[in-house]
């Protein structure tokens, strides 16, 4: 393995370990304040929101590129301290209400300490279907003692690790896609690096309760209103889209579809990639599984196109043992996504027209045209 994919892998198994929830996100962004800290040519700046927006220092085009990806998980929220033993805590996410009876968990205190629970019985319900919004009772053995109103409780899971070519983690969803754009834009962003487009990265919040930092960002000018977004993801992987066959260029999601335009020119630089390289793989798919910051972003008139990792045990659920399970992802679709991100980002001074498929067309038409006559 080179030394530049250990690195990856390392800030992969590191990100994707952190304990977040929508609105909850503060040890993800401190993460990432660290990471932009040590390289003096990033330019770090929060929105009014705390979305968060890297860009190399100096760069002011009209038209970068976003890499974009959330930072939250779904997870609990304590919201209440009850006699003893027990605290009351909203689930924020979607996850479906069979898999909480019982289940083990993990409450993260402000001031380091963990205490581990178990979840005893809803509290009280907003959807039939799904757990978002919930409130649950959570029961610690012996205490409760230490854990505050506002502390994040996660699902007990293993630590991050990888087994082979997959990476079973709490969280891959969408930390793992933090880890990809700030891979590829640390590649990008290099001194050494010549010729690139403007690159940035938009880390957004509250993604798992419907989007809601990225709608922020979008309806409050924090990305000029030409920018092309490339929104990151993980989504739920089904047969015809399997772990371990490359990164996905995705169409469109439950809600809607994305830019036709940018996802011609993202599917142009995967098969050219591809051309050169037989190894690297790469898919095209709709991913009508969940529906992610694409169509936000989309809809409130942004150029946007995704590029999402298949995923399995999607929001923990594994769906064979009905249990809460880590997610897991393939390494080498995530090493293919930073690789297919630095193309993109190296594609300077290309023409955005000469790789549109109108222009393609055109070509094909003036060689065929006498045909016509
Ligand atoms: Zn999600």
């Amino acid at each position: 393995m080179t030394r530049k994919n250990k690195q990856h892998e390392k800030w992969l198994l590191e990100l994707t370990g952190i304990p977040t929830a929508a609105g909850c996100e503060h040890r993800v962004i401190d993460w990432v304040k660290r990471w932009a800290r040590k390289r003096p040519s990033v330019f770090l700046r929060p929105d009014q929101f705390g979305n968060l927006e890297l860009r190399r220092r100096g760069s002011r085009s009209t038209r970068p590129i976003y890499f974009v990806a959330h930072m939250d998980h779904p997870a609990f929220v304590v919201t209440q301290l009850k006699p003893s033993d027990r605290v009351a805590a909203e689930f924020r996410g979607g996850v479906r209400k069979e898999y909480f009876t019982n289940a083990k968990v993990i409450a993260y205190g402000s001031n380091g300490l963990t205490r581990k629970g178990l979840v005893s019985k809803r509290l009280a319900q907003q959807h039939p279907d799904h757990a978002c919004g919930d409130q649950y009772e959570i029961h610690f053995k012996p205490q409760a003692a230490g854990v505050s109103i506002g502390d994040v409780i996660t699902w007990d899971l293993t630590d991050p690790h990888i087994c082979g070519d997959r990476l079973y983690t709490a969280a891959a969803d969408n930390l793992a896609s933090v880890a990809a754009a700030l891979s590829a834009f640390g590649e990008i962003s290099k001194p050494s690096s010549v010729n690139t487009r403007d690159v940035r990265v938009l880390l957004t919040r509250c993604e798992e309760i419907g989007f809601v930092g990225a709608f922020a960002a979008a309806s409050n000018n924090t990305l000029p209103k030409e920018a092309e977004l490339i929104v990151l993801e993980n989504s739920k992987s089904f047969s015809d889209s399997p772990i371990g066959a490359g990164p996905i260029i995705r169409v469109g999601d439950r809600l809607s579809t994305f830019s036709p335009h940018l996802t011609y020119q993202l599917s142009q630089i995967a098969g050219e990639v591809q051309a050169k390289d037989k190894k690297f793989t790469w898919q095209r798919r709709l991913m009508p599984g969940g529906a992610c910051e694409a169509t936000a972003f989309q809809a409130c008139g942004y150029d946007t196109a995704c590029i999402c990792l298949p995923l399995g045990n999607y929001h923990n659920m594994n769906e064979q043992s009905h249990r809460i399970a880590p997610e897991t992802i393939s390494v080498s679709d995530y090493h293919g996504l930073i690789r297919l991100l630095c193309v993109i980002g190296s594609q300077a001074r290309r023409r955005s027209d000469d790789m549109s498929l109108k222009s393609s067309l055109a070509r094909n038409f003036n060689r065929h045209k006498t045909k016509l006559i």
